[in-house]
This record gives C-alpha cells, sequence and structure tokens, in this order.
C-alpha cells in the first residue's frame, strides 16, 4: 500500500510509519516539524515539511502522487494546554483535519485511520470503567473535544462522499521501538512515564504528581497504558479492516495503573528512587481512563503484545537512559 502518514516525524506517527514499513508498504510523511523530530522519520520514508493548515499547498501535494490511504497524527494533543489555550487547540486540530479529509475525498483518498483519544471520555465517576467504544462521550478538555469535532466530521464524510475511516481512540501510548531506532521524545515534555523515568536518571527536577485526593485506591490517577507498537500493529489491522464499513475502537491493554504504580514500576526497572512530590490536581484530567477493546480484538484478532507494565516501561527507559537529550542526543 501506498500510506500517507500526516505527523509521521511524532512520537505515534513515527513508530506507525515505521511498521507500515517494516511491512512492506511506502511511506509518505507529511508533519511541519513544530514538535516532531527529522530524526524520527524512519529510514525509507520520504518526507514533505508541510503543515496541514495550508490547504492549498497541500492539495497541491496531493495532487502530485497516489496513495491508497491516509494516517492523520498531526495534532496538537496536550491535555493540559488546551485548557490553557481552548480556541487554538479548538481550530486548530479541526481545521487541519479538515483540510486532509477534504483534500482525501478530493484526490481519491478513499481511507483515512484517525488518531483519536480516550480524553472523548469524562469518567468522573469511576463506575463506568473500562469504557467501551459506544460509551457516552462528555470530553474533560477541548483537547478530547477537538478531536471529537473530527470523529464527526468523519462521520460526515462517510455518509457524503463515501469515505472509509477508523477512529483509533488511544488510551495512553507508552514504551519504544523494541529494536531502540525509535523513542518518545516531547520538547517540553508533559508526559507521566518519560518525566518519571527522567526524574529517576537525575535528570530532572522531582516529579510533580498531579492530584493525590482522587476518588481512586491511592489517591493518584489511573490510566490504561497502550505498547507503542501495539499501537502500530492496530493501525495495520484496522486499514484491512475497513474495505466496506468504517470502525471506530477503544484501544488499550484494558488494565489500570495508578500514577504512583507508575512511577514504582520506574523505580523497578531502573534499580533507582523516583523523587516526587504532592502537586494540584492538573485541568482536564479525569480519575480513571481504562479501555475496553474488546471490538478491535473481536474484529480484526488484534490483541497486545506488551501486556506486562514492567516490559512496556523497559523499552521506554532503555531508549531515553541512551538519550538524554531525546532525538538530538549524538
Ligand atoms: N502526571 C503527573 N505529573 C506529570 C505529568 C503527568 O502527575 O508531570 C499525571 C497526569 O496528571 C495524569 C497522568 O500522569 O494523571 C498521565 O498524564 P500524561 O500527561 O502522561 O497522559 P494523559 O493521560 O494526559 O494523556
Amino acid at each position: 500500500m501506498r500510506c500517507l502518514v500526516t505527523g509521521g516525524a511524532g512520537y505515534i506517527g513515527s513508530h506507525v510509519a515505521q511498521a507500515l514499513i517494516d511491512s512492506g508498504h511506502k511511506v509518505t510523511v507529511l508533519d511541519n516539524l513544530s514538535t516532531g523530530h527529522i530524526e524520527a522519520i524512519p529510514k525509507g520514508a520520504s518526507f514533505e515539511r508541510l503543515d496541514l493548515i495550508e490547504r492549498d499547498r497541500l492539495n497541491n501535494f496531493l495532487t502530485r502522487g497516489k496513495w491508497d490511504v491516509a494516517l492523520h497524527f498531526a495534532a496538537l494533543s496536550l491535555v493540559g494546554e488546551s485548557v490553557t489555550h481552548p480556541y487554538y487547540y479548538l481550530k486548530q486540530n479541526l481545521i487541519t483535519s479538515i483540510n486532509l479529509i477534504e483534500a482525501c475525498v478530493a484526490n481519491n483518498i478513499k481511507k483515512i485511520i484517525f488518531s483519536s483519544t480516550a480524553a472523548l471520555f469524562d469518567n468522573t465517576h469511576p463506575s463506568p470503567s473500562p469504557i467501551k467504544s459506544d460509551s457516552p462521550i462528555n470530553p474533560a478538555s477541548p483537547y478530547g473535544e477537538s478531536k471529537f469535532f473530527v470523529e464527526k466530521t468523519l462521520k460526515w464524510a462517510e455518509k457524503i462522499h463515501n469515505l472509509r475511516y477508523a477512529s483509533l481512540r488511544y488510551f495512553n501510548a507508552a514504551g519504544a521501538d523494541p529494536l531502540g531506532r525509535l523513542g518518545e521524545d516531547h520538547q517540553p515534555e508533559t508526559h507521566l512515564l518519560p518525566i518519571a523515568i527522567d526524574a529517576a536518571l537525575g535528570r530532572r527536577p522531582p516529579l510533580r504528581l498531579f492530584g493525590t485526593d482522587y476518588p481512586t485506591p491511592d489517591g493518584s490517577c489511573i490510566r490504561d497504558y497502550i505498547h507503542v507498537s501495539d499501537l502500530a500493529d492496530a493501525h495495520l489491522r484496522a486499514i484491512s479492516q475497513i474495505n466496506n464499513r468504517s470502525v471506530t475502537y477503544n484501544l488499550g491493554n484494558g488494565r489500570g495503573f495508578s500514577n504512583l504504580e507508575i512511577i514504582k514500576s520506574v523505580e523497578r526497572v531502573s534499580g533507582r528512587k523516583v523523587p516526587w512530590i504532592p502537586a494540584e490536581r492538573r485541568l482536564g484530567d479525569p480519575p480513571i481512563l481504562i479501555a475496553d477493546s474488546t471490538e478491535i480484538k473481536k474484529e480484526t484478532g488484534w490483541t497486545p503484545r506488551f501486556s506486562d507494565i514492567d516490559e512496556i516501561v523497559r523499552t521506554a527507559f532503555t531508549w531515553r537512559e541512551k538519550h538524554p537529550d531525546g532525538y538530538r542526543s549524538p
């Protein structure tokens, strides 16, 4: 297949692009490099530096080639930042996605795989976990809302233009390529696992634990961590699943770990203490997010290979230990 990968220089996009190449597919990466890294674009992929907000450039580019599927990762993706800059997030994520959907329809790209999110669900009351794909949608942040806007736009593109899509709602992507080719590198880093690892390695001040009074057994938030290579595998399966109909899947391991349990896992894997201090809750954070991924398992045969949290953390730890400055490391 000829695959167009927006955001292919980012964390999840680069791992999926790599998996596509490893499976013999052709990959074109589109990325504006605002948060992605040129070094993360897998060898063998072609690359065009392009911002999806530039509708005419995007259209122009797509008229110059042929693709069977677009995988859409490019987005602003920080829950906390979206609460501080709500209109920017809502506008940017929706307009760039509409530009892509419109351009795909105009250029005969008939399938889109969309990076959606667990942030669609506001699991304020712990009882409904794990979350099914038809659970009530009620985003707790503008980031989650912006992804919901895009899901709705995809529905219209299917109804009116026969576009087939897969909306994959990731829970917490974690870990790194087991072969060490790629890892997680955000600037600035805001995610729990890489921050906990860097704190254990003494590369940053103590981790600030956002919220210790949540309605959970240890008072910290609970998340469902899924290895980024398992996510990549789900994307490949989703592409073959949407020949005749569109799908929406929740994607996680189906098991929750509290933030304090993640800290413990980092301590086991690294053999070091993770220094941390209690801090205020972060706005937009639901207390518990655990996926019910029964549907994708049943329909595509997908099953996560990394189900053990320490194994997931180990791949992340190995990459970060070797790359103290992320992709800028020698
Ligand atoms: N978190 C934290 N300290 C940090 C970063 C994150 O306590 O420095 C918490 C965050 O509030 C949430 C969990 O870790 O409860 C996972 O957050 P992350 O940003 O890694 O992923 P998200 O769930 O927002 O996608």
